[in-house]
């Protein structure tokens, strides 16, 4: 009897092995098609000194050792659709966004239906570093997004763990990062559901200054991070806490199914 079942289950699950290989787009496996999907979104503008191939393929390298079962996909702001073309924006669980000097570039339509994914389909919105002012972080927040300051007068800046039982800060501990920028509190957008981190920022002139440095929030059906650290001409998402918190961030932003 024992066999018979297990010669059954093997049955059923063959066949639904082979109906998602039909319905798996570009000749994609069964196993890929059922693995949750991240996106990783940046404009092309970071120095190739320190990102050789950009921000977002450095990101992506962290997030593929992190994440098992998952699908890591990079997407640039050159690229047919702007990198998201709608059958990628419908697949994505998490969207991580990098922009700076192109937030004007991005279309308007496409933030539309971001912002339509993460508020009434649930898709995640990671939001790094200089993006507080990309299309997408403001609409999804409604504020204007400005800090209260941004000079390059640091030299390094130490996050720690404002809220240590967030998932996001989980197998986190206090690190100092080369950091040649500091954004200065407070941060115009709406209160909250976490502080999940702090920082300090040390400058060159030996004084310090502290800031708010990762931010949950739900958004409607959407849960939504922002995390202030990732200076463009700094290494930040090679260090391994940094890249930590990009994957503790993607599985706590990823929808439940
Ligand atoms: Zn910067």
């Amino acid at each position: 009897m024992n066999r018979k079942t297990s010669r059954r289950e093997f049955l059923v699950s063959g066949a639904a092995t082979a109906a998602v290989c039909v319905l798996g787009a570009g000749g994609a496996t069964a196993a890929d098609a059922a693995r949750r999907t991240v996106v990783v979104w940046s404009e092309g503008s970071a120095p190739k000194k320190v990102y050789p191939d950009d921000i977002n393929t450095v990101i992506a390298d962290g997030l593929k050792k992190d994440l098992k079962g998952w699908n890591v996909v990079v997407a640039n702001l050159k690229d047919p659709e702007q990198g998201l073309s709608d059958e990628l924006l419908n697949k994505a669980d998490v969207l991580i966004w990098w922009g700076h000097t192109k937030h004007g570039d991005v279309k308007d339509a496409l933030v539309d239906k971001i912002v339509k994914r993460v508020k009434e389909e649930g898709m995640g919105f990671i939001s790094l570093h200089s993006s507080h002012f990309a299309k997408p972080n403001r609409k999804l927040m409604g504020t204007r997004c400005s800090w209260g300051a941004y000079v390059g007068d640091s030299v390094t800046l130490k996050v720690t763990v404002k809220d240590p039982n967030h998932p996001i800060a989980q197998g986190v501990k206090e690190f100092t990062i080369d950091h040649h920028e500091r954004y200065s509190d407070p941060y115009a957008v709406p209160k909250a559901d976490s502080i999940v981190f702090e920082g300090v920022a040390t400058l060159k002139d030996g004084k310090t200054d502290a800031s708010q440095q990762g931010f949950a929030w739900q958004i409607d059906k959407g849960k939504m991070f922002y995390f202030q650290g990732g200076h463009e001409t700094d290494p930040v998402f090679m260090d391994l806490n940094v890249r930590k918190i990009m994957a503790n961030a993607v599985k706590w932003a990823a929808p439940v199914k």
